[in-house]
């Protein structure tokens, strides 16, 4: 199996200016493609540092790609790097040098003097065109190791990777398979100790990953052919999906509210949100039976759409009773089949509490919040708890 490793080049990156999206996209298409990633590392325009983990990482890597410091000013130091590694003196390619100039030229524009170096090779490498830019990458064949430099800026990386470097990659050595369940309404704990053994497998294996919408579990199985690999993962996730029906809500690219969306089987639904700043109705805004929403905190307001006077006085507007007078009031004033309403105090003592309630007509679901944090965090909570109270 091909191991890779990713060298970052930008001190922006390390100063945590810029997040590191390249490693993430670039972890991603390698795990596609049954490359596995050994290491990502973070690196300042740095020549020494650079060179040194460049060495390092050919000694236990297959694949080493690095990504950024490909311009032409001089903390763009990936080129040298490379060829100090390899102790390779790099030359300026006459055939590079006549297409950087004619790119400058169809601008209208004299290529200036700093460019040249960007039509550097040396003898093991190859240019690796860009389409969208001016820094060409390279692909450097080293023994039977590999090593690209791709350009940093994210649009330029994406289209060469895979324009250029997926087309040069071998073949893979095995397939990889992966199916993720998302569950809500259970921790992280909880869940583990009702998977059991099977989270102590390697091949295939069973990861558990907290998020916002709930915890999602990972199965994935490796094996010589994609047929393999399917035949490997099926039974075990079978027994995870048995073992988490009761909580599992979706699976890899669905969402909590497509989940939502599905389980109002054609019925209209109406929002009323609280304090949450309508972030509810964001994530609801692509589902077809979402019918009408009200955002406000306004009390008269709430007042007309069904808060009555005594339960805002003797309970306040961040209690269950007026959770459920509201999600009534969104099926009654807001015209819709089903209701769902959330409450949410974002500031002051109860900052982090919620409640949220659906009312369906024949039945009506609470859930309650207390989880502190950002007002944003708080906001986004009540809203995914009011999105999975329409699951169960
Ligand atoms: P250029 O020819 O544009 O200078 P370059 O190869 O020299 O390209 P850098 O100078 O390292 O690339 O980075 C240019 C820009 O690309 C950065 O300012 C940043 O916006 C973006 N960038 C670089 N590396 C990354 C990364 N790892 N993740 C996300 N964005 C990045
Ligand atoms: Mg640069």
């Amino acid at each position: 199996m091909l191991r890779a490793e990713i060298i970052s080049v930008g001190t922006e990156l390390l100063f945590g200016e810029i997040v590191d999206s390249n490693a993430a996209f670039l972890a991603r298409e390698l795990a596609k493609r049954g490359v596995t990633l050994h290491r990502t590392t973070v690196l300042g325009d740095n020549l020494p540092r650079l060179t040194e983990a460049i060495q390092t990482a050919l000694g236990r890597a297959d694949l080493l790609i690095l990504g950024g410091g490909l311009g032409p000013t001089d903390d763009d130091l990936t080129r040298e790097a490379i060829a100090a590694a390899l102790g390779e003196p790099p030359h300026e390619d006459p055939d590079l040098l006549a297409w950087l100039r004619g790119l400058y030229e169809s601008r209208g524009r004299t290529m200036p003097d700093l460019n040249r170096k960007q039509a550097w090779l040396i003898p093991s490498a190859q240019a690796l065109p860009n389409p969208v830019g001016t820094a060409p990458g390279w692909w450097v064949q080293a023994g039977g190791q590999h090593i690209v430099a791709l350009p940093g800026p994210p649009r330029e990386m994406q289209r060469m990777w895979r324009e250029q470097v997926l087309p040069r990659l071998p073949a893979p050595a095995a397939a990889l398979r992966h199916t993720t369940l998302h569950t809500s309404g259970i921790g992280e704990s909880n869940l583990a100790e009702r998977l059991g053994d099977l989270t102590r497998g390697a091949n295939p294996s069973v990861a558990t990953y907290a998020r916002l919408t709930g915890v999602d579990v990972r199965v994935a199985a490796s094996a010589p052919t994609e047929a393999e690999a399917l035949a490997l993962l099926g039974p075990v996730r079978e027994q995870v999906r048995a073992a988490l029906a009761r909580w599992t809500w979706g699976e890899d690219d669905q969402t909590l509210a497509g989940a939502v969306g599905e389980a109002l089987t054609g019925r209209t639904l109406g929002v009323i949100e609280a304090g949450s700043a309508g972030v509810l109705c964001t994530l609801l805004a692509d589902q077809p039976g979402f019918l009408d929403a009200a955002v406000t905190q306004d009390h008269r307001r709430l007042i007309t759409l069904g808060l009555t006077p005594v339960t805002l006085h003797d309970q306040g507007l961040v209690s269950e009773q007026a959770a459920r007078e509201l999600a009534a009031g969104a099926r009654e004033h807001l015209g819709a089949e089903v209701g769902l309403a959330v409450v949410t105090c974002t500031a002051g003592e109860r900052a982090g509490q919620a409640y949220a309630a659906l009312d369906t007509g024949q039945n009506v679901q609470v859930a309650q919040v207390d989880w502190p944090g950002e007002a944003a965090q708080i906001r986004e909570r009540a809203a995914v708890s009011a999105l999975a109270l329409a699951l169960r």
